[in-house]
């Protein structure tokens, strides 16, 4: 990790304050730890949820783009074939006016020759005068040309024409619009509109005829607008086309009853708009057609559906082009911070490691600073702390304190003889002796030094002391480890015990107490050795009685 070499060494102090070290603010990051969430999925999920966001946003406002221009488009198609309508009805409107003056004329006149010239001129005239007639015609009962508007009559005879035979056949006086049909006089596609001319006893006496160049209806239908896919249609109400744009000659006089907009007709009614795909040429097309009020036509136009689109087409490419570039810019930004928070939780992680790998070093540092490398008992430095402290508390509380010093018999001739490595081993075994012969959890045992041990007996008096020092001294004896240099030959232990009073004013200074207890100890050298020598200080005690082995 790295981390505990660029820490600087811990300050040698006491194990309170070296624990005080590792977490000053572990309880407000502890419970932020739990308010925590996993970022990268939070900011994954934002970040989708504004793409998708920003799509749709996009792709709603694509759609109802594409619904008004429909029906913009829808309103304007409907409007036309209002206007183509009117103008359709108008013109066979004024053809019928017409008709109906030569109707008037041939019925009240009669057909002598000279109504007939006078008829004649006046048909010529209507003509040359309205421009959506293309020829008048007066047919007799039989069909026989009587009169018409053309320069060089033809001797013929059009009794075989629909339009004809429909008036022989209907005694109606209506005008009829018949199917279309080429021009025997001009050769040109022709609009037939007539009416039934009567006798005065109302039988059939012919029939009067005007007709209207399909071209009239071309040249009127090309002027508007449809765009180039764009169609404009009049047929009869029976299905029979009288004209389309764009203009196919063959196509005149054929039936569209089976198309589109025929069928829409019969199913929807006189009046509609719709999208549909044309039979002719297979193109969609946005139709809008109308029945002619009191004529049995209808007329439609339509544009296509790409046309009207196109635009749109144009403008939603470039959206969503710029859209999708949004969302990868986004992506890419998101990518980029999803990674940086990866890695902030990765540090974090690892952060957290190097904290417990601190932590557990920090605990083997207290112990290093505290404990005795080869006995595992505290340290001097351990020892004169506690010492200090419990000295204190018992001049506060007035508990007595007693001090033990322990030095192992004839040790320097142990080594000699035995070696340091059985004399470390020795030590070992004297030091958890002592650490297994101390019942009480504020006792302490520490090597004071070499063979030197001290231990630390808060409220405990010199009789206590004693009892403990004697048992100890056994217990180490109990070890029975050889030692030749020793008149017993086993391993023995001297001690002197002294006992800290308050109330009856002793020296309260450490060193004092230590120097009592050691004067004590070289006593029971003295004495022999392998004993235990006991203190009574100023407490006026008599002596405890010895303990016997
Ligand atoms: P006495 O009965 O008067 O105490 O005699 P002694 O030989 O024990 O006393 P002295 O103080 O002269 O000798 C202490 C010896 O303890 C010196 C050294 O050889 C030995 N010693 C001190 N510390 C250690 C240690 O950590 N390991 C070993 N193996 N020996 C030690
Ligand atoms: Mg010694
Ligand atoms: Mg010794």
């Amino acid at each position: 990790m790295g981390i505990l070499e660029v820490l600087p060494p811990p300050p040698v102090t006491s194990v309170a304050s070296l624990m005080t070290l590792q977490h000053p603010a572990s309880t407000p990051i502890t419970s932020l730890t739990a308010k925590k969430r996993p970022a990268v999925r939070y900011a994954i999920r934002v970040l989708l949820l504004f793409c998708v966001l920003l799509v749709a946003a996009q792709a709603w406002s694509a759609w109802s783009a594409r619904q008004s221009r429909l029906a913009e488009h829808a309103a304007a198609t409907s409007n036309m074939a209002n206007a183509l309508a009117a103008q359709a009805e108008s013109t066979v409107r004024i053809v019928d006016t017409v008709l109906a003056s030569v109707v008037e004329r041939v019925e009240h006149d009669g057909m002598s020759p000279a109504s007939s010239d006078r008829l004649r001129t006046h048909m010529r005239n209507m003509v040359l005068q309205v421009k959506e007639l293309h020829g008048l015609f007066v047919y007799g009962a039989d069909g026989s040309w009587l009169v018409s508007s053309i320069e060089r009559p033809i001797a013929g005879n059009n009794a075989d024409r629909e339009y004809f035979q429909y008036h022989l056949n209907h005694r109606s006086r209506n005008t009829y619009i018949g199917k279309p049909i080429r021009s025997r006089s001009s050769g040109v596609w022709i609009l037939p509109v007539s009416r039934r001319l009567d006798n005065p006893d109302g039988s059939f006496a012919g029939v009067a005829l005007g007709t209207v160049q399909i071209a009239f209806f071309a040249e009127l239908y090309e002027s508007f607008d449809v765009g180039t896919e764009g169609v404009v249609l009049l047929a009869h109400d029976d299905g029979t086309l009288i004209y389309r744009r764009p203009f196919n000659d063959k196509l005149i006089g054929t039936s569209v009853a089976a198309g589109p907009v025929y069928q829409m007709y019969k199913s929807s009614g006189p009046v509609g708009t719709a999208m549909l795909r044309s039979r002719v040429d297979g193109v969609v097309r946005l139709y809008s057609y109308r029945h002619l009020g009191g004529l049995p036509l209808i007329v439609a136009t339509a544009q296509s559906k790409k046309e009207i689109l196109a635009e749109w087409n144009q403008s939603t490419l470039f959206m969503s082009g710029a859209t999708v570039l949004v969302v990868l810019l986004l992506a890419g930004v998101g990518a980029r911070l999803v990674r940086q928070i990866m890695i902030r939780d990765q540090l974090e992680a690892e952060l957290r490691i190097a904290e417990e790998h601190l932590q557990q070093r920090n605990q083997e540092l207290t112990v290093l600073a505290t404990r005795d490398a080869l006995t595992g008992l505290a340290n001097r430095r351990h020892f004169e702390e506690t010492l200090r402290l419990e000295l204190k508390r018992a001049r506060r509380n007035g508990a007595p304190l007693s001090l033990v010093l322990l030095d192992v018999d004839f040790f320097k001739p142990y080594n000699d003889r035995y070696g340091h490595v059985a004399g470390d081993d020795c030590l070992r075994q004297v030091a958890a002796a002592l650490r297994g012969g101390l019942a009480r959890p504020t006792d302490l045992a520490a090597r004071y030094g070499g063979e030197e041990f001290a231990i630390v007996l808060p409220a405990t008096g010199q009789v206590g002391a004693r009892y403990l020092a004697e048992r100890l001294r056994l217990t180490i004896m109990e070890l029975g480890i050889a030692h030749a240099d020793n008149p017993p030959g086993i391993v023995t232990v001297s001690a002197g015990t002294c006992t800290f009073h308050a109330a009856a004013g002793d020296n309260d200074d450490p060193e004092a107490l230590v120097q009592r207890a050691d004067a004590l100890l070289y006593r029971a050298k003295a004495e022999g050795r392998n004993r235990v020598s006991t203190d009574l200080g100023n407490t006026g005690m008599a002596p405890p009685p010895e303990f016997s082995i």
